[in-house]
C-alpha cells in the first residue's frame, strides 16, 4: 500500500522548531518494507520557512501568536499534498497529531496555551474530504 506520511516523522527536521517528530516505530514499520512511504511536509510545500513561527487554527483560519494569517499558506500546502496522494496513489496517510496541518481529530484552540480541542488541521481535513483516510503516528498501525 502507498501512504502519505508526515516527513517530520520519518525523522527530517522540517518541523516548526526546525527540529523533526521521528517516531521510531514508524522508521521501524518503514525498515520492514512492505509498504511504499511517500514524505510530505505540507507546511514547506506552502512556502513557509523552516524554523518558522509556531500557528494554530482559529475557525477557518491559521493564525501565527503575533496573529500573522498564514491561511494562504496552509491551503497551498495543503493542495500540494493532495496532490501528491493522487500522483503517487496514496490509499491512508499517517500524519503527525495535534498539528494544524496535519493533525486529525483533536488540535491546538488557537490560544497558544497548549489547550486542545476537536478538530483537524487543514491538510489532514482536505485528505479526508477526498477519502483518503488519515492515521497518526499513535494509531497508525491499524493501516499497516
Ligand atoms: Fe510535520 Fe506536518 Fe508540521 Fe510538516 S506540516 S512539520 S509534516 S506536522
Amino acid at each position: 500500500m502507498k501512504i502519505l506520511v508526515s516527513a517530520c516523522l520519518l525523522g527530517i527536521a522540517c518541523k516548526y522548531s526546525g527540529g523533526d517528530n521521528a517516531c521510531p516505530a514508524l522508521l521501524d514499520a518503514l525498515r520492514r518494507g512492505g509498504h511504499e512511504f511517500i514524505p510530505v511536509c505540507p507546511e514547506v510545500y506552502g512556502g513557509l520557512p523552516t524554523p518558522r513561527p509556531p500557528a494554530e487554527r482559529v475557525g477557518s483560519r491559521v493564525l501565527t501568536a503575533d496573529g500573522t494569517d498564514v491561511t494562504a499558506q496552509y491551503r497551498r500546502g495543503a493542495e500540494i499534498a493532495l496532490q501528491m496522494a493522487k500522483l503517487y496513489g496514496c490509499e491512508a496517510a499517517v500524519l503527525k497529531a495535534n498539528s494544524p496541518s496535519c493533525g486529525r481529530g483533536v488540535i491546538y484552540d488557537g490560544t497558544f496555551c497548549h489547550r486542545k480541542v476537536p478538530g483537524s488541521g487543514v491538510t489532514a481535513e482536505l485528505l479526508e474530504a477526498n477519502g483518503i483516510h488519515v492515521y497518526n503516528e499513535e494509531n497508525f498501525a491499524a493501516v499497516l
